[in-house]
């Protein structure tokens, strides 16, 4: 197993705050990674310095090789790496078929004018997105809606879909902002199944998420933050026993 992405000494201030004092994590590729900790324990500040949305301070982030540190979102998004955000953010007016489509033309070569004439690298793009488009919609479990507006879908299911859209574009790595916060708990196990369907199938996540249950289940690695540092990493199992992390979640 390799690194996809290596995060080194990334820190990070608010006005005298250190949401990000110095930490270092590394996740393999093919795997799925949990990243938990207290609230205010820095995670959403690492997604967003790791994924452009902020500036960091200082640190070092490298995507398959390449130093992406420091570049715009969307750059980074090109270079590999995807994320979702707490808000679901689709075409709810669209179908399933729609919003896949729209969401491959993000970085697609073709431009507006190899679509007016209908040209063969058009098409074939467009094949192509067709053929990654059903069979991530197979994996999610969505099957069925493949031609129906996404609006009329439930919340998890709409998360779903915008998993699907940030695939479209064989990134090397999605991270998730929390995709389980705010789902009935009914539909947790449908995004934890469609996750873990994705993973087998080759996709690699980086997650934060609180659900501790969801994590535990889905990750082979699990790295905690408190308070800007990284306080542990392991797997599930070893990270129930840290000492140091019941001490950090309890208080004990
Ligand atoms: P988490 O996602 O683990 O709850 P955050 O990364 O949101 O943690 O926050 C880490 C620390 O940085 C907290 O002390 C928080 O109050 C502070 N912080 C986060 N965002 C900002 C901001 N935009 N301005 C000032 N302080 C912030
Ligand atoms: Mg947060």
């Amino acid at each position: 197993m390799s690194a996809i992405l290596q995060v080194t000494e990334l820190r990070k201030s608010y006005a005298g705050v250190h949401a990000l004092d110095g930490v270092s994590f590394a996740v393999e590729a093919g795997s799925v990674t949990g990243l938990i900790g207290p609230n205010g324990s820095g995670k959403s500040t690492a997604i967003d310095c790791i994924s452009g949305f902020q500036k960091r301070d200082s640190g070092e982030v490298v995507l398959a090789g390449n130093d992406i540190t420091g570049l715009p979102a969307h750059q980074i998004a090109r270079a590999g790496l995807m994320r979702t955000f707490q808000t679901v953010r689709i075409y709810e007016r669209l179908s399933l078929r729609d919003n896949l489509a729209i969401a491959a033309q993000q970085f697609d070569p073709a431009t507006w004018i190899d679509e007016f004439l209908r040209t063969r690298r058009y098409r074939q793009a467009v094949d192509k997105a067709e053929v990654r488009a059903r069979e991530l919609v197979e994996l999610i479990g969505l099957k069925r809606y493949w031609e129906i507006e996404t609006g009329i879908l439930s919340y998890g299911q709409k998360k779903l879909v915008a998993l699907a859209a940030a695939l479209m574009p064989h990134p090397k790595i999605v991270v998730l902002d929390e995709p389980v916060a705010g789902v009935n708990p009914t539909r947790i196990r449908e995004i934890e199944v469609a996750l873990a369907a994705l993973n087998r199938a080759g996709e690699t996540f980086l997650i934060v998420e609180h659900n501790v249950e969801f994590i535990t289940n889905l990750c082979h690695r699990v790295i905690v933050l408190d308070q800007g540092k990284k306080l542990a990493e392991g797997t599930a199992a070893e990270i129930h026993t840290d000492p140091r992390v019941l001490e950090a979640y309890l208080g004990m």
